[in-house]
């Protein structure tokens, strides 16, 4: 295991290959995937490769290589999905409704109309969290 990786830690997981992902893009510090819960089609996250539980244990290149990221990832869902609007969010601790402990970032597409739940949502299938991560690839 790498230095940066943590136990038992699932974002750390799908980064090693070790838990399965619908992975949209990858490169040496970033890796984006669909979230398997999804608040709506589309829904993605924005994951450092070296393991911080938050904002505060994330270096400053890599939050600028997430913001950077999440701006890429928005475009590529205007172009595949065209949602009324795009949401980027980031919780840090329990109490702010953090759930991984492992710094990410959520791009949501949005649509006029359909109410947004953070948490409690369903899982989805994972073809179709796979076929939503190929549209988006397509156009990254
Ligand atoms: P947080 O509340 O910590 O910002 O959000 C964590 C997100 O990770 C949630 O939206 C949740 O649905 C997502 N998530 C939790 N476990 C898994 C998993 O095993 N695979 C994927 N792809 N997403 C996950
Ligand atoms: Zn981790």
């Amino acid at each position: 295991m790498a230095e940066h990786q943590a136990n038992d830690c699932i974002f750390c997981k799908i980064i090693n290959r070790e838990a399965p992902a619908a992975i949209i893009h990858e490169d040496e510090q970033i890796i984006v995937f669909a979230d398997a819960f999804p608040s709506s089609q589309g829904h993605s996250l924005v994951v450092t490769k070296a393991h911080g539980r938050d904002i505060h244990e994330t270096s400053e290149e890599d939050l600028q290589a997430v913001a950077v990221m999440a701006k890429r990832i928005s475009q590529a869902q205007k172009t595949a999905l065209s949602p009324d609007g795009i949401m980027i969010a980031q919780f840090n601790g329990a109490a702010a409704g953090q759930t991984v402990f492992h710094y990410h970032t959520h791009v949501v597409p949005r649509w006029e109309g359909e109410k947004l739940t953070i948490h409690g949502r369903k899982q989805a299938a994972p073809e179709e969290l796979e076929a939503m991560a190929a549209k988006l690839r397509a156009v990254l």
